[in-house]
């Protein structure tokens, strides 16, 4: 029956973790993916997570099943977290959310819920590069997707000028997809203020803002300022759809926790899009999975935990903040690499465009063992003491040829 399926490509950033298991040289090093590595190298299970799932284990807690909207305790405190206690629609009890298979489980519930009840339009924009998954996800879901200008390669930074004017041209009503902060694969985010330009920009066109908040917390070390574009759009009066992902910032990768959320008019209307909501989510998985958002839901409802781990994401944060100046200072003033570095400082988040070349980049893989994705994205918590002077003079060389 399969004659004529034909083979498909590997996946373009898992492929690379194969090529970086198969090779036995000791100074390897993998930046492609994108998962929190503490100081030695290894994955991080954070304190507060261990804590929180000692509590969940200590009440032999049953394996029944999940309503098909998630843990009703862990959806409310995931909005409290991204709106803030302020927010006016949580407030009035309008703000429809479902747990979700972590963020590309909500992205997937946003675009087929977009795709079937948005009465305007079946476009999505995506800022120009976005991360590789949601192409293939809106597009799955029924969506049309375009793109908007957000990078430009010679400043290494945002293309404002480029965003803005490619947003008034979106046809009214258009969807348009926002990085809510440490955007991937770039780390360039817009300031509050361009934010704020952005805002306008959307009310002017009427276009929908649908917020993708894989990171929250990761960009600047705290929750609520990495929640700032998303609150600055509500508080603005924007009905908006977001996305949620604890795989980060609690480092719950492999227990898929993450919420979707939309806001509406009033409870009224709230409780006809959770009704949606759940003849969306029911053909797809049924219900999501218990585990991770009774760990999730622990930490974000016991203040001590809470507090625990809102240190232990600022001190994620800090690592790579502080990575970032070291690559700058060998490649700037130990090595004097031919170049511009400083926007290795400026990026913000997980991830770092270097500016490499694809051919620079295979040349590293080959010959240096450090491997990243062909268009020059680090993986900045890939690095450490231990390897941060090697992947330095391998740049340089790379550099210069
Ligand atoms: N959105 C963005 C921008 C991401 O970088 C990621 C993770 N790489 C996700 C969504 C979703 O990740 P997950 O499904 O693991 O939460």
């Amino acid at each position: 029956a399969w004659a004529a399926v034909p083979a498909g490509p590997p996946d373009p950033i898992l492929g690379i973790s194969e090529a970086f298991k198969a090779d036995k040289d000791p100074r390897k090093i993998n930046l492609g993916v994108g998962a929190y590595r503490d100081e030695h190298g290894k994955p991080y299970i954070l304190g507060s997570v261990k804590k929180a799932e000692e509590l969940v284990n200590s009440t032999n807690p049953d394996k029944e099943y999940l309503p098909i909207t998630g843990l009703p305790e862990f959806t409310r405190n995931a909005a409290l977290l991204a709106y803030g206690e302020d927010s006016a629609p949580l407030k009035n009890g309008a703000v429809a959310v479902t747990q979700s298979i972590s963020g590309t489980g909500a992205l997937r519930i946003g675009g087929a819920f977009l795709a079937r009840h948005y009465p305007h339009s079946k476009t999505i924009y995506l800022p120009v590069p976005s991360w590789g998954n949601h192409t293939p996800v809106f597009r799955d879901s029924g969506l049309e997707v375009r793109g908007y200008r957000y990078y430009d390669k010679n400043t290494i930074g945002l293309d404002f000028e480029g965003l803005k004017a490619d947003l008034r041209a979106a046809p009214e009503h258009s969807i348009i997809l926002l990085h809510a902060c440490a955007h991937n694969p770039t780390g360039v985010d817009p300031t509050l203020e361009q934010w704020a330009e952005i805002s306008d920009i959307v009310k002017e066109r009427k276009l929908f803002p649908f917020f993708d908040m894989a990171y929250q917390g990761f960009a600047s070390g705290s929750t609520s300022r990495d929640a700032a574009a998303v609150r600055h759009f509500v508080a603005e009066g924007h009905q908006i759809a977001l996305a949620q992902s604890f795989a980060k910032n609690m480092g719950l990768y492999g227990e898929r926790v993450g919420a979707f959320s939309i806001t509406t008019k009033d409870a009224e209307e709230k409780a006809r899009v959770d009704s949606q909501l759940k003849i969306v989510i029911r053909p797809m998985y049924s219900n999501p999975p218990l585990h991770g958002a009774r760990i999730a839901n622990t930490i974000l409802s016991a203040p001590s935990l809470y507090a625990q781990w809102e240190g232990e994401v600022k001190g994620m944060a800090d690592r790579i903040i502080n990575l970032r100046d070291e690559v700058y200072n060998h490649l700037t003033h130990d090595l004097k690499t031919p170049g511009e570095w400083s926007h290795i400082k400026k990026q913000i988040g997980m991830f770092s465009f270097t500016g490499l070349k694809p051919e620079q980049t295979r040349a590293l893989a080959e010959k240096a063992h450090i491997y990243m994705t062909t268009d020059g994205r680090i993986s900045m918590a890939g690095l450490n003491s231990g390897n941060i002077g090697y992947f330095a003079e391998s740049i340089d060389a790379a550099v210069r040829g």
